[in-house]
C-alpha cells in the first residue's frame, strides 16, 4: 500500500491540469493513468479526420501566459494529433511525467471511514492510500457498440473509433468500408476515409444537424492578434455561456425582422460552428424560435447534398436543432456526392444481420472489408461506474446513482467523502468548451483542498440535501429549455435501460463559476466539513 496525498484517475486534459495545480499549491499528487500514454480520449481518438470542433486558441490550457504564447497552433480547428502534441508539450514542459503512473488501471476505489482515506486498487494488485481522489476520467470516454444479432459473425476488420489501434494507417486503398454510427466522429471521418477507400458506407440511424468547420491553417498575422489579446479572449470566453466565446445576441428570434435574422444565420453559418446556436439567445428555449434555426439549416444541409434523393435521408427530421450534440464538419454532405459513398438508411431499411463479409439490411447486403464502430459513448456517467467505487459502509456509487447522478454543483456526491469529480454529471461539461470547465473546477478543488489542509480537516463531503436540492435546480434548469424534447447523451437516452435524467447543468459556465465562488465565500455550505479526532488521523499514517 503505497500513501499518496491526492490521487487523480485519468491523464488527459483534467487530469494533467489537476496534477499541475495540486502541485503547485504543495499537494503530493499522483496520476493514475489505465493507457501507456498520456491523452485521454485525444490519445484513444485516433480515427481518420478527428479534430475539436472548439478553436484551438481556446481549447488550451490558460493557467500559463508562457505556454499561451510558445504554443503555435496552426489550424482554427485542432486535429487530434495536434492537440496530442499538445498535451505531451504541457506534460514536458511543466515536468509532469514523474508524477504519472501509467498502465495503471483503476479498478476499484473503497472509502475507510476510521482513517478518512481512499484505498485505491489498480489491476495487477498495486494499491494507494490517499485522503483525496480526485476523478478525471473523461465526460464522453466509455466507448459503447451495438449488438445486433450475429454482429461478431463479421470477419473482416473491426475498428472503434474510439479505440481507434494506435498505428492503424489511415489508407483504406482496396477496401470497403463501412462506418456505423453518424455522430461527431462518424462525419468527421466519412470524408476522410472516402479519399482512399474502394467504396464507403456509412449506415445512418439518425440523421444529425451540422454546420460546416470553416477550417483554415492560421496565419502568423492571426497568431500574432489573439497572443496580443489572448488575455482579453479569456476573459470573454470565462463570461460567455458556453465557454467558447460566443455571447448570445439580446434580440429574441421572432423579434427580429425576417431579413435581419437571414443576414446574422448566414454570417453564423460561415463563421462560428457551434456559435450558430446562440445567434439569438432562445433557440434552445424556445420551439418557434427553434423552428426558424431548424428551418435555416435543414436549407442549408440540403443544400451541400447534390443528389436529389439523399436529401431527405441525411437532413434531420426526428429532433430540433441542438437539442442533441450537433457536429461541425467538414465535407460530410458533400462526401455523398463521390462515387464511391453510399448511405444505408437504417432506421427506414433496418439491419437484418451480420455475415462474415457485411452487413445485411431489409434492403440489400453490404459488402464490408472493414467495419468501424462509431457509436458513441456511455456518456458522462459511464466512465465513473465502470470504477468500483465504494463509500461510507460500502455503498456501492453504482447503487446510489442507479436512478441518475446525484451531485452538489457536480463536484462530489453524499456518502462518499473527499472524492471530487472533474467535468462530470451536474455540472456544465459537455454543454460548454470542456477547457474552462475543467480548469474553473480544478481551480476550486485546490482552493477547497487548501481550506481542508489550514483548517485541519479530515472530510469534505457533499451533504444529501444539497445534492438533492441541486440535482432537482439541475433538472428545472433542463426542463426550461428545448433539451428534454430528444433523446441523447445529455439525457441518458443514448444507451437503453440508462435513466433518463438531464445530466450536465445548463445553466452557463459564468453563473456556475459564481456558483463555485460564492460556494467557497461563504464557507462550503452544502459541504460537511469534519475533523475526526487523533485516533482517526493516527489510522491514516500507520
Ligand atoms: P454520438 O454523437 O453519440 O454518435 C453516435 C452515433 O452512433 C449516432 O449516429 C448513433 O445513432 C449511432 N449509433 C449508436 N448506437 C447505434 C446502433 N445500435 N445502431 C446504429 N447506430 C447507432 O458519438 P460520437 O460521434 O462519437 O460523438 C460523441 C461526442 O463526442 C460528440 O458529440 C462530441 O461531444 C464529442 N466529439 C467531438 C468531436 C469534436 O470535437 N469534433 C469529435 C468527435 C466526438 P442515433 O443518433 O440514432 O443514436
Amino acid at each position: 500500500m503505497r500513501d499518496v496525498e491526492v490521487i487523480v484517475v485519468g491523464a488527459g486534459l483534467a487530469g494533467l491540469r489537476a496534477l499541475y495545480s495540486f502541485r503547485e499549491a504543495g499537494f503530493e499528487a499522483l496520476v493514475l493513468e489505465a493507457s501507456d500514454e498520456i491523452g485521454g480520449v485525444w490519445n484513444h481518438n485516433r480515427y481518420p479526420g478527428a479534430r475539436c470542433d472548439v478553436e484551438s486558441y481556446d481549447y488550451s490550457y490558460s493557467f500559463s501566459p508562457e505556454l499561451e504564447q510558445e504554443w503555435r497552433w496552426t489550424e482554427r480547428y485542432p486535429t487530434q494529433p495536434e492537440i496530442l502534441r499538445y498535451i505531451n508539450h504541457v506534460a514536458d514542459r511543466f515536468e509532469l511525467r514523474s508524477r504519472i503512473e501509467l498502465r495503471a488501471r483503476v479498478e476499484a476505489a473503497v472509502y475507510d471511514e476510521a482513517s478518512a482515506t481512499w484505498a485505491v486498487h489498480v489491476q495487477g494488485g498495486r494499491r494507494f492510500r490517499c485522503r483525496t481522489l480526485v476523478l478525471c476520467l473523461g465526460q464522453l470516454s466509455a466507448p459503447k457498440l451495438p449488438s445486433y444479432p450475429g454482429q461478431s459473425d463479421f470477419a473482416g476488420e473491426t475498428i472503434v473509433s474510439a479505440n481507434w489501434p494506435k498505428g492503424r494507417s489511415h489508407d483504406f486503398t482496396g477496401k470497403r468500408v463501412g462506418i456505423l454510427g453518424t455522430g461527431s466522429s462518424g462525419m468527421q471521418m466519412t470524408p476522410v476515409i472516402a479519399q482512399t477507400a474502394a467504396h464507403v458506407t456509412v449506415f445512418q440511424r439518425t440523421a444529425n444537424y451540422s454546420v460546416p468547420a470553416a477550417n483554415a491553417p492560421l496565419t502568423d498575422e492571426e497568431d500574432r492578434q489573439v497572443k496580443a489579446h489572448y488575455g482579453e479572449r479569456r476573459q470573454l470566453m470565462r463570461n460567455s455561456p458556453t465557454g467558447l466565446g460566443f455571447l448570445p445576441g439580446k434580440t429574441k428570434t421572432l423579434d427580429a425582422p425576417a431579413e435581419e435574422r437571414e443576414a446574422v444565420f448566414e454570417k453564423a453559418y460561415h463563421r462560428l460552428g457551434f456559435g450558430f446556436a446562440l445567434t439569438y439567445p432562445d433557440i434552445l428555449l424556445d420551439e418557434k424560435a427553434n423552428d426558424i434555426a431548424t428551418a435555416f439549416l435543414k436549407r442549408k444541409i440540403a443544400e451541400r447534398i447534390a443528389v436529389p434523393e439523399l436529401r431527405d435521408k441525411l437532413t434531420p427530421s426526428t429532433h430540433r436543432f441542438a437539442t442533441r450534440r450537433p457536429s461541425v464538419d467538414s465535407g460530410y454532405f458533400e462526401a455523398f456526392s463521390r462515387p464511391n459513398v453510399e448511405l444505408a438508411d437504417i432506421k427506414a431499411e433496418p439491419i437484418t444481420g451480420f455475415t462474415a463479409d457485411g452487413i445485411s439490411t431489409t434492403a440489400k447486403h453490404h459488402r464490408l472489408d472493414v467495419l468501424i464502430y462509431a457509436t458513441g459513448f456511455d456518456a458522462l456517467t459511464g466512465s465513473i461506474l465502470k470504477l468500483d467505487i465504494r463509500g461510507r459502509k460500502g455503498q456501492p456509487l453504482r447503487d446510489k446513482w442507479r436512478e441518475g447522478p446525484l451531485t452538489h454543483l457536480g463536484v462530489g456526491t453524499a456518502g462518499f467523502p473527499n472524492m471530487f469529480i472533474v467535468a462530470g454529471p451536474g455540472s456544465p461539461s459537455v454543454l460548454s468548451n470542456v477547457m474552462v470547465s475543467i480548469e474553473e473546477q480544478v481551480d476550486w478543488f485546490v482552493q477547497l483542498l487548501k481550506h481542508q489542509r489550514d483548517a485541519g480537516l479530515d472530510e469534505v463531503e457533499v451533504t444529501e440535501d444539497a445534492e438533492r436540492d441541486w440535482t432537482a435546480h439541475v433538472q428545472e434548469r433542463a426542463r426550461e429549455t428545448l433539451y428534454m424534447t430528444a433523446d441523447s447523451f445529455y439525457n441518458g437516452g443514448e444507451l437503453p435501460g440508462k435513466p433518463r435524467v438531464f445530466m450536465p447543468y445548463s445553466g452557463g459556465v459564468r453563473h456556475y463559476r459564481r456558483l463555485l465562488q460564492g460556494s467557497a465565500k461563504d464557507g462550503y455550505p452544502g459541504f460537511a466539513l469534519r475533523k475526526l479526532g487523533p485516533a482517526a488521523k493516527a489510522r491514516a499514517h500507520a
